[in-house]
């Protein structure tokens, strides 16, 4: 059996280092270089990497500046050092830090599972170009500026939102929320297990956020024309009402038969973007001027309240 140190509880996790000879296997990993000069182990799993790699961590850079203790327990002639984290957020830094390039040219979206793993370890180690690469990623899928969403924002939000709150990258989270809003639980999707991932306050900060947009919606539905936030009411001409009312009610009902709500900010978006040239064409001068008008007030209300539509 193995034995620790009397004296090294007071270390963190990180600087602990047991004693005595392996009593288990350890894996092999791609990371064991012969040249290497210095072991990492996390559970059983072992790496045999380079002092002058990890130097990019603050912390490790720390670490290795401390003169090592002379009774300090060695793998293959290099000292051990054992870590409390997960393999394979490990397996991920290492391949960053031995390859960043491969990283630096990947394209958005990139593979989700890769961006916890080389979060939690840029945080806790300070890595600080490691960190950055992973919050642009998170950044790319949960923008901050919401009309830059796309369908890579729907999968793994509520997973998310959780690394959101563990490594603090507050700037995800309103565009990570309203991604899960989107997606019905009774579809066997995201949205459907975010009770598992979720905190109890994020859980409910989402359910809140889903109330008071399906209220957003229905007012939408039941007054097309006046019910615009921060908008006069509108009395638009009896050649052109039935039209409006119509195309707003389209763009704003939910198929029920969809496993997503009505992507509002999106359809509002695509409104002052790329503007249906047909319908506007056949409304007059003053309703096509509150047609515009409204969209862009509906989108700019709707993308400036979701922080707070979702207590944030
Ligand atoms: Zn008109």
């Amino acid at each position: 059996m193995r034995e620790s140190s009397p004296d090294d509880s007071s270390l963190p996790p990180t600087k602990r280092r047991r004693f005595g000879g392996p009593s288990v296997p350890h894996l092999s990993t791609p990371f064991w270089f012969g040249d290497g000069d210095i072991v990492l182990e996390i559970g059983q799993h072992r790496f045999k990497v380079h002092r002058t790699r990890l130097q990019c961590s603050e912390i490790f850079s720390d670490m290795l500046a401390i003169p090592q203790p002379e009774d300090a327990e060695a793998v293959d002639g290099c000292p051990l050092v054992q870590l409390a984290d997960s393999v394979q957020d490990w397996q991920v830094a290492l391949k960053w830090i031995y390859d960043p390039d491969s990283f630096a040219v990947m394209q958005h979206p990139v593979p989700f599972p890769l961006l916890p793993s080389a979060l939690r370890i840029a945080t806790k180690y300070e890595i600080a170009a490691l960190r950055a690469w992973a919050v642009s990623h998170l950044c790319a899928r949960w923008p901050s500026d919401l009309e830059r969403m796309d369908t890579a924002s729907l999968p793994c939000a509520a997973e998310a939102i959780t690394l959101a709150r563990e490594c603090e990258v507050p700037d995800i989270l309103a565009a990570a929320f309203y991604a899960l809003s989107l997606q019905r639980f009774g579809y066997n999707a995201d949205g459907g297990r975010s009770h598992i991932v979720l905190s109890q306050a994020d859980m409910r900060r989402l359910v809140i956020g889903r109330e008071r947009l399906h209220d957003f919606a229905t007012q939408l539905l039941l007054d097309p024309l006046s019910a615009a936030p921060g908008m006069p009411p509108f009395e638009s001409c009896d050649n052109c009402r039935e039209g409006l009312q119509h195309y707003w009610r389209a763009k704003v009902a939910s198929d029920s038969q969809s496993p997503f709500e009505r992507w509002l900010l999106r359809e509002f978006y695509m409104m002052l973007t790329a503007p249906d040239t047909l319908f506007e064409s056949g409304l007059c001068v003053t309703c096509l001027a509150w047609h515009k008008d409204a969209a862009w007030t509906r989108f700019d209300t709707l993308k400036t309240s979701m922080p707070r539509l979702f207590c944030l």
